[in-house]
């Protein structure tokens, strides 16, 4: 199921997608939250008469960094340390006012000329769970979305604490919305900017897989239904300017579209 959250004269509420062609998609809206039991109502809205929001509002979003090997490359960095054994992942925070929808601008920050696209496949978590053992990973996740870990890279290299780089306002687009039925082991990730690709990996390729990941970051810290992890971006990310629209497109899931904006 395709699970999308949006707004309908102002209220907000989760639909499942149905349909297929861009135009004939319908919201089937959903009775309940899709993290506890819920129904179909059967009251169906045109998507293209709605208004995306982010498909959740994370309490926490978890981001992995250099998780293809390919990308880590391309910044200089190492996966494997000195005894040639996989350094931990590195793990930072984006914070909640960090997330956008699919459509909504990204600001370009007014502190950094260096604005980066990072195409990454995002997890998104279904209950409270902690200390999760591997077999039990594929119980703990709702689904799957598109997300952008938008990075100001010139930040990223001059200040030790990624905050700035990469938690400003809308570093976070997810979307379009939460797929729940699919294997992520191998899918295409894609980026383009104004339709011309800058990435395109598999998922296949991740240096850990996400059933490490969660085990590695519930040992340290209790996950809520609704939180997000970001499970690092494969090679090719580069700048992205005013006026460009980026678009990052998973195989089975869909496409998450933003444009950059100049802070007003
Ligand atoms: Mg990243």
């Amino acid at each position: 199921m395709r699970i999308a959250r949006f707004s309908i004269d102002g209220n907000v509420a989760f639909g499942a997608v149905e349909g297929s062609g861009p135009d004939e998609l319908v919201l089937d809206i959903i009775k309940g939250i899709p993290f506890a039991d819920f129904e179909l109502s059967g009251t169906k809205v045109p998507l293209n008469k709605v208004r995306l929001l982010p498909p959740v509002l994370p309490n926490k979003v978890v981001a992995i960094g250099r998780n293809y090997a390919e990308h880590a490359a391309e910044l200089g960095h190492a996966i494997l340390d000195s005894e040639g054994r996989p350094e931990a992942p590195i793990t930072f925070f984006k914070p909640s006012t960090s997330v956008v929808g699919s459509g909504d601008p990204i600001t370009y920050p007014s502190f950094s000329q260096d604005l980066h696209h990072e195409a990454e496949l995002a997890v998104v978590i279904g209950r409270m769970c902690r200390e999760v053992p591997k077999e039990r990973v594929k119980d703990v996740i709702l689904g799957y979305t598109c997300a952008n870990d938008v990075t100001a890279r010139d930040v990223q290299q001059r200040e030790n604490q990624w905050a700035r780089a990469k938690g400003f306002d809308s570093s976070c687009p997810l979307g379009p919305w939460i797929e729940t039925d699919l294997d992520p082991r191998d899918l295409t990730i894609q980026c383009t900017v104004n339709g011309e690709q800058r990435q395109l990996g598999r998922t296949s390729d991740m240096v850990r897989s996400i059933e490490d990941l969660i085990v590695h970051i519930t040992e340290a810290m209790t996950l809520l239904p609704g939180d997000v992890i970001l499970t690092g971006t494969p090679a090719g990310v580069g700048p992205l300017n005013v006026g460009d629209e980026v678009a990052v497109t998973i195989e089975g899931i869909g496409t998450l579209t933003n444009k950059v904006i100049k802070r007003g």
